[in-house]
């Protein structure tokens, strides 16, 4: 795992809108995840932006972190 990283910056989100909309904004969703690993081909720490961990920091938090190398194919 890439240690260098800082916490990722987290934004404001509507869990409605989430959970409506189903934007492809998780690792779940991108090239770069392995997925039984739950790893990053560039080593960044995926736990900020697992689907489970979105929801629950919206959840409880209504925001969460949205990572900007996401990459849809
Ligand atoms: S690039 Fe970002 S969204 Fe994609 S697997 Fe890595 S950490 Fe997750």
């Amino acid at each position: 795992v890439n240690q260098g990283i800082k916490a990722p910056i987290k934004d404001s989100v509507s869990l409605e809108q989430y959970k409506a909309y189903n934007y492809a904004t998780a690792c779940e969703d991108c090239t770069h995840f392995d997925l039984l690993p739950e790893t990053c081909t560039f080593t960044f720490p995926t736990e900020p932006f697992l689907r489970r961990n979105q929801i629950k920091d919206i959840e409880t938090k209504g925001e969460a972190a949205f990572c900007r190398a996401i990459e849809i194919d």
